[in-house]
């Protein structure tokens, strides 16, 4: 019997609903997000408690097995990932929800007698789209977990073989909806639709590139977002329907933003590999002379400075250098310097990587600048201090065009009086190619880890 009256159950719907919404507010500041997250996280405690006690539940043993092994296999996962992995948990953790969503859907329509058509489409839908989501997921945490390659996987035909199975799957989920009308499911049929679903996710994101990967757990986070919301009309919950529409809808702002940030359209990210592309010379480390210098070139170069604006970037987070990063504005300020650090919203591996790691490591909000906010403020820096950045501050994204970067709006840090690069090596970033900005005569190289080269530059700031 359950405990509460539908009306209380829709109450306590409405409030598990307006915590997403203010989580997903909060979650847009980074002054808010941490209690945006915990608001969300409160929602969905409430929304599986109202699941327990308002309806009349079968099988609760084996529904608290299931959370009993899902939280010891996503707690430590999410505790212990290293940031720099977060992409792929994210993709790990939607590509579960989808098929979560699928599965669902899948043995409500088995089970039920007397569908409405509506409620057969989204059903039909659900499994589509969630193993779609599910199947895409898995290759891109393969991708990004280095488990196969990060490249463009192509092969002759393969709009056609791509185009071919989403109509394959298509047709299937018509079927499925026509055989749930006539009341008489054939679950092979639908075996048959989950199938080739998972075929059309693998086969939709093989011919995306490493860096365009994170767009596309992007674009399925939202994909995972619409067949929850399908599957909620399936079981009639207005909560799926609510939560579900939300990741959507904002999993698709996101994949836009992605995009708009590195320059490109969405379809050019999907679809780009299946064009012919101007050949771009790869990232091969050239002989060039370029100006290296120590810590304590460094050290003066910064601490006679007045103006010093601090890039940081994906090797920031490897080393995990944004304590001694902070360290050093720190001392820098303390000499009456003027401190700021730009920030690209591609820096790094996911979107807010940076204003993670910073606020990590308690950098005021207010001198973390944007990246329009920034750029005209290097003409008049006397040093830009790239620390682990390569790709975000590339001028190849204004002057190459083919480069796979090319069209991105970059950090202007040319414009600065002094450039200083701290990185291992002549290397090039995620997007393969080389930097001319690392052979510019104003560009001082200090190579290390981030984390030892900074601390080494403090030391030396503090005996000028
Ligand atoms: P890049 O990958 O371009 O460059 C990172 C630099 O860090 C490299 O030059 C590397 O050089 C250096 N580095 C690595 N480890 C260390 C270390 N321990 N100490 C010092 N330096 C180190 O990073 P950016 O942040 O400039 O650009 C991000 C790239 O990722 C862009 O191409 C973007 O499009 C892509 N991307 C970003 C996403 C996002 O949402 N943020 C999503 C998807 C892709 P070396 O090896 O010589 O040390």
């Amino acid at each position: 019997m359950s405990l509460l009256s539908p009306t209380w159950t829709a109450v306590a719907y409405l409030v598990a609903a307006s915590c997403f919404i203010l989580a997903l507010k909060g979650l847009s500041a980074p002054g808010t997000a941490r209690r945006g997250n915990l608001i969300g996280a409160g929602g969905g405690v409430l929304a599986v408690l109202i699941s327990f006690i308002s309806n009349d539940l079968d099988h609760v043993g084996l529904i608290v097995g299931a959370i009993v092994i899902g939280s010891a296999a996503g707690v430590p996962a999410a505790r212990l990932v290293a940031m720099t992995q977060m992409p792929q948990l994210v993709a790990l953790f939607n590509g579960v929800g989808g098929a979560a969503a699928a599965l669902v859907a899948g043995i409500e329509m088995a089970d039920a007698s007397d569908v409405s058509a509506i409620a057969a489409a989204a059903g039909g839908f659900t499994v589509l789209v969630g193993t779609v989501s599910f199947s895409g997921s898995v290759i891109t945490f393969m991708k990004l977990q280095g488990l196969m390659t990060t490249r463009k996987v192509t092969y002759p035909g393969g709009p056609f073989v791509f185009g071919g199975s989403l109509l394959a799957a298509v047709a299937l989920a018509a079927a499925v909806v026509v055989d749930l009308a006539d009341a008489t499911l054939n679950p092979p049929l639908l075996g048959a639709l989950a199938a080739v679903s998972l075929i059309v996710g693998v086969l939709f994101v093989l011919p995306v590139g490493g860096a365009d990967v994170p767009i596309v757990i992007s674009l399925l986070n939202a994909f995972t977002g619409l067949s929850v919301a399908a599957s909620g009309y399936v079981l009639g919950n207005v909560l799926l329907l609510v939560a579900g529409t939300l990741v959507g809808a904002s999993g698709t702002i996101l994949t836009r933003l992605m995009a708009a940030a590195m320059g490109r359209s969405l379809t050019s990210t999907l679809f780009g590999a299946f064009k012919a592309h101007a050949v771009v010379a790869a990232g091969s480390v050239e002989d060039r002379p370029v100006r290296s210098g120590s810590a304590e070139d460094v050290a003066i170069l910064l601490g006679y400075a007045r103006k010093v604006i601090i890039v940081p970037g994906y090797g920031l987070a490897v080393a995990q250098a944004q304590h001694t990063l902070c360290e050093l504005a720190e001392l820098l300020e303390s000499r009456g310097i003027e401190v700021l650090y730009g920030i690209h919203p591609v820096a790094g591996r996911m979107p807010g990587h940076m204003n993670v790691l910073l606020a990590e490591a308690n950098v005021p909000y207010e001198v973390l600048k944007e990246m329009d906010e920034v750029n005209p403020q290097f003409a008049t820096a006397d040093v830009a201090l790239v620390v682990g950045a390569n790709d975000v501050v590339n001028p190849a994204a204004k002057t190459s065009p083919g480069a796979p970067i090319y069209g991105m709006p970059i950090l202007e840090v040319g414009d600065a009086q002094q450039v200083v690069f701290l990185k291992r090596s002549m290397r090039p970033g995620f997007a393969g190619i080389e930097n001319e900005l690392l052979y510019d005569p104003k560009t001082m190289l200090l190579f290390g880890d981030a984390k030892e080269s900074l601390s080494k530059v403090v030391t030396s700031v503090k005996n000028l």
